[in-house]
């Protein structure tokens, strides 16, 4: 059965009653004509390229595609520039600043917490355990009246795992606000994606992305899937044409499930293999389980190993100073080559 929500408590007043901005090519949607309404150059661009249109600024083909391949209504969806700008939208919609707060659960994405203090929002901190799980008795201990949003980011980065499906379905079902579950990995993880709960909870949001697993990083393209009333809102606050032509062209041709399943396939052997060579190196003290496409690995000196790994251009990332992190590595998995030659880089850092 489909619940709707109430947002109109939720949301800030101003937002409710926003006049969005109707851009041209929100007017009128025809393909076909003379277009004199936007003040484009009609003749083209200097190399010769068609780029000299607005972009559908709702990206109504791509989105059905992307809908389509998740299984869900279009109308559940909400294409961002990158899912970092959901999650910046979403603090705008739902937290008024200096008055409101939400709760994150470090060690986690430093997006949450930079977006909300570019906002003046005040962030509650409920730290994972030091297994990497959610402390639900902390988080309530975080929430009060005040508190519109919680971001769950499952599986979680920089530590790999997943999260405790139960713990997050407690705080879906009991949180006043929105639950905000964060999949960018969900596609390396054999957990179940929440998309599939979205029509019981209306007061859920799931993000996702073609930044990791599909391999289209640079494209910045992230998904946003929740009922209608709040993908409504954020269409209504988001900058009118979010979402380049060229990057919702290059998308299009990307959306191979075959072909992202089978590079997934080749990540996930890859990171078993990184996995068990890592584990023979002396200064490797521990491997975090991952369901990601990285693994979170504590060693002795990682600091030190970091920078000797920069030396010889192997760029990984240096978590050490971050709390329950101390003395980690966050590496990604690259190709079968860039791993032996990590390991090999590795092997001599000592
Ligand atoms: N969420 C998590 C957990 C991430 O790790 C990242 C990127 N590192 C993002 C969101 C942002 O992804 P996007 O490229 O879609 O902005």
């Amino acid at each position: 059965m489909t619940q709707s929500i109430d947002l109109s408590f939720l949301v800030r007043p101003h937002i409710l009653n926003l006049k969005p901005y109707g851009s041209a090519r929100d007017e009128y949607e025809g393909t076909e004509g003379i277009f004199l309404d936007a003040n484009e150059n009609p003749f083209g661009s200097a190399g010769n390229d068609f780029y000299n249109r607005y972009p559908d600024p709702y990206q109504s083909q791509l989105k059905e595609k992307i809908a389509q391949i998740k299984g869900v209504p279009s109308q559940q969806l909400f294409l961002g520039n990158g899912s970092d700008e959901a999650i910046d939208l979403l603090m705008r919609i739902f937290c008024e600043p200096k008055e409101h707060n939400l709760v994150i659960m470090p060690p986690t994405y430093g997006m949450y917490e930079v977006s909300a203090n570019i906002q003046a929002i005040e962030i509650r901190k409920a730290s994972l355990t030091p297994d990497f799980e959610i402390d639900l008795p902390e988080i309530w201990k975080n929430i009060d009246n005040k508190t519109r949003l919680i971001f769950v980011c499952s599986p979680n980065n920089p530590t790999g795992n997943n999260l405790d499906r139960k713990k997050i379905l407690e705080l879906i079902k009991n949180f006043d606000g929105i639950v905000i579950v964060d999949e960018a990995y969900i596609d390396f993880s054999q957990e179940e994606s929440f998309v599939k709960l979205l029509d019981q909870y209306p007061n859920l949001v799931v993000l996702q992305t073609l930044s990791k697993a599909w391999g289209l990083a640079g494209l910045r393209i992230g998904l946003a899937f929740a009922q209608n009333p709040i993908i409504k809102l954020l269409n209504k606050i988001k900058s009118p044409y979010n979402i380049s032509s060229l990057s919702q062209e290059v998308a299009l041709k990307n959306l191979d499930e075959n072909k992202k399943n089978s590079m997934v396939e080749q990540l996930t052997e890859q990171r078993i293999f990184l996995e068990k060579e890592l584990a023979k190196l002396p200064t490797v003290r521990k491997i975090y389980p991952s369901n990601a496409n990285f693994l979170l690995v504590k060693m002795d000196n990682a600091h030190q190993i970091y920078q000797k790994l920069i030396q010889k251009l192997i760029i990984v990332r240096d978590r050490s100073s971050v709390r329950l992190c101390e003395d980690c590595l966050r590496i990604s998995v690259g190709t079968p080559q860039e791993n032996v030659f990590l390991l090999e880089a590795l092997q001599n850092s000592y």
